[in-house]
């Protein structure tokens, strides 16, 4: 692929770089990426990845915006209140970068829409705030081989990691780690426990980059890394997470083989903000 001028000038940053480069800015503007959710985490991903030049950007999201979001879902502004968060975010993406594809999924994810929607697209970013839609998304992922970073916030904590399962031996899916999703009322929301909204800007930059890692396989893979920020000590922790051999996903006697477990009374608790 041959690049315009004003594409040279608008990618020179990344094109100087010897681990991307001209071949490697072809490569993101012929990439797809879904992102789940267009809130705190979603904003920072899509602005960036739009910036980036990632050609293609799904979106999923059933939510409008309302004024509690924009002490850090940046991606919208005042004008969008009331509006919905795949209509701002394609508006705002379009202000950035007119070589980015916008497709808007104005949606929840559901069993029944998911395997469809992952395997549209290259890799997936799963900003969604709850353990319902994180979990379904897993699992779609890797029953449709598709790479997915994963983050999560709440407080003043991050944590970020990379799943590809399908990939083969050493690379361990979300179910390896956190089995099943905690009983609701457990873990507080962001609603219920706050945040600090830079928080979502931090770890949703974080994301963005291991997803342009993927697209482009340049560097340490996140697979098999959870990476635990703490913001009030200022503080990365990088844990070893192994393959669990008795993971219901990915495991030697799977029992998960499709997306039937994630039932209609999961899905009542997807929404995304
Ligand atoms: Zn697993």
């Amino acid at each position: 692929m041959s690049f315009d001028e004003s594409q040279i000038e608008r990618y020179a940053r990344h094109i100087i770089l010897q681990e991307v480069g001209g071949p490697g800015q072809a490569k993101l503007l012929a990439s797809s990426v879904l992102v789940v959710g267009a809130g705190g985490l979603g904003s920072p991903l899509l602005l960036y990845l739009a910036a980036a030049g990632v050609g293609r950007l799904g979106i999923v999201d059933d939510d409008r915006v309302s004024l509690s979001n924009l002490q850090r879902q940046v991606i919208h502004n005042n004008d969008a209140l009331g509006t919905a968060k795949v209509d701002s975010a394609e508006r705002a993406i379009a202000a950035i970068n007119p070589d980015v594809e916008v497709v808007t999924h104005k949606e929840r994810l559901t069993a029944e829409n998911a395997m469809d929607l992952v395997s549209a697209y290259d890799v997936v970013a799963d900003g969604s705030d709850n353990f319902a839609t994180r979990f379904l998304v897993n699992d779609a992922c890797y029953l449709a081989q598709r790479t997915l970073v994963s983050a999560a916030i709440l407080r003043f904590d991050g944590q970020l990691s990379t799943f590809k399962a399908h990939a083969g031996e050493g690379h361990p899916c979300y179910r390896c780690i956190f089995r099943e999703p905690p009983p609701p009322g457990l873990i507080p929301s962001c609603a219920e426990g706050g945040i600090l909204g830079a928080i979502a800007g931090s770890m949703g930059s974080l994301q963005t980059t291991e997803v342009l890692k993927e697209l482009l396989g340049i560097g340490d893979s996140l697979s098999g890394t959870l990476i635990i920020y703490d913001a009030l000590s200022a503080t990365f922790r990088n844990v070893r997470v192994k393959p669990d051999p008795s993971c219901p996903l990915c495991g030697e006697n799977p029992t998960i083989t499709d997306l039937t477990s994630h039932n209609a009374s999961a899905r009542e608790s997807c929404a995304v903000t």
